[in-house]
């Protein structure tokens, strides 16, 4: 057996990546983790529910045994099978991220030597998670030009609090993910923002895409409501950068008591700051691509802003697989490279 990683579920952020990366590479290198102070760094630290999913959702693809898994623990013990691609549901039970869990096990499924059919329930657009648009078309493409084979289809939006929504996604076998390069950030194809209202009215949605229109510029051609059937309320403002390399989503979310302009004033402050960089990785892209490139052997990105999630997930990701990460630091912008 190999041996077992112990891991400071406090380090860097202290939050649930540090869990979640932990989960993904114990699968993907058969290495039996235990894992302590789990979320120390959080409000309400320990397993939430999404996190047990994932820690749940990890077990079931891989008959792992598990010590230790309950709502609010801050410790335990994952000893990972082989990871065995097939038919998997799992359902967060709140609005809790089913992005989160997908991550959480994708990417070992991705080169398991089969093909999986995944059906996970909870939350698709929450804040401080990647929301449903930003995996389909920021995370998802990059790790499809290493060679990965997967579709995801929103089957039904899940907002927070009431959740509800539904991911369907299909995974082809793959051999294994080779190394890619995300480094000029190249000319703007395009620049779509949809304003999402479930549930809610829609001049919500209008005043936040005239915010968007006045303040970026951005046509009216370029901008559009869509109205979403979900359990409950809930609002997205998403706008899309197009690139040849890749394309950067950026969300905000409405939230009771905060007023549309806020809210699409806050992804207006995130564009510009990713426009400026003139880097095709956003921030929040940057700490998830680090794991797949990990896995490949190496790669290189250039992206706006190196995070504590980036910083803390490197430190992670490096427990389990030796590889060496450079940085160099631009005016604006931040050149990262990988290799084993
Ligand atoms: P943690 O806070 O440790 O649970 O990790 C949260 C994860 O969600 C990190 O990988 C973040 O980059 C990611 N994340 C948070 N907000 C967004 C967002 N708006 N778009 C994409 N990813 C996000």
């Amino acid at each position: 057996m190999s041996d077992l990683v112990t891991v400071d579920g406090a380090r860097g952020e202290g939050g649930g990546q540090v869990l979640r990366t932990s989960l993904t590479l114990s699968l993907s290198t058969g290495q039996p983790l235990r894992i302590v102070r789990i979320r120390a760094r959080r409000r309400r630290p320990g397993l939430m529910r999404q996190h047990l999913t994932a820690v749940r959702a990890a077990a079931a693809i891989s008959r792992a045994q598990l010590e230790g898994a309950a709502l609010g623990a801050t410790e335990l013990t994952f000893e990972p099978g082989q990871v065995q691609p097939g038919e998997y549901a799992f359902d967060v039970g709140s609005a809790g991220s089913a992005c989160l869990v997908l991550q959480t096990i994708l990417l070992p499924l991705l080169t398991a030597g089969g093909r999986s059919r995944l059906r996970l329930e909870g939350g698709t657009h929450n804040p401080l998670a990647p929301p449903f648009d930003f995996i389909d078309k920021a995370y998802l493409p990059p790790l499809r030009r290493m060679g990965a084979r997967v579709e995801a289809v929103l089957e039904r939006p899940g907002f927070f609090p009431a959740g509800g929504g539904r991911i369907a996604v299909r995974i082809e076998p793959t051999a294994r993910l080779e190394p890619i390069e995300l480094v000029e950030a190249g000319p703007i194809l395009g620049c779509t923002a949809r304003a999402v209202v479930a549930n809610l009215p829609r001049h919500i949605a209008e005043r936040e895409l005239s915010l968007v229109r006045e303040q970026l510029g951005w046509p009216a051609a370029a901008c559009r409501i869509e109205t979403a059937s979900a359990l409950g309320a809930g609002n997205m403002l998403a706008l899309e950068i197009a690139r040849e390399a890749l394309t950067e989503v950026v969300c905000a979310f409405g939230r009771r008591g905060v007023p549309a302009e806020r809210v699409a004033a806050e992804a207006v402050a995130e564009v510009r700051r990713y426009l400026d960089a003139n880097a095709p990785v956003g921030p929040h892209l940057a700490d998830q691509l680090l794991l797949p490139l990990a896995l490949a052997g190496g790669g290189a990105f250039r992206t706006c802003e190196w995070t504590d999630h980036a910083r803390t997930n490197a430190e992670v990701i490096r427990r389990f697989l030796p590889f060496d990460l450079r940085r160099e630091s631009a005016e604006k912008s931040v050149l990262v490279r990988l290799s084993a």
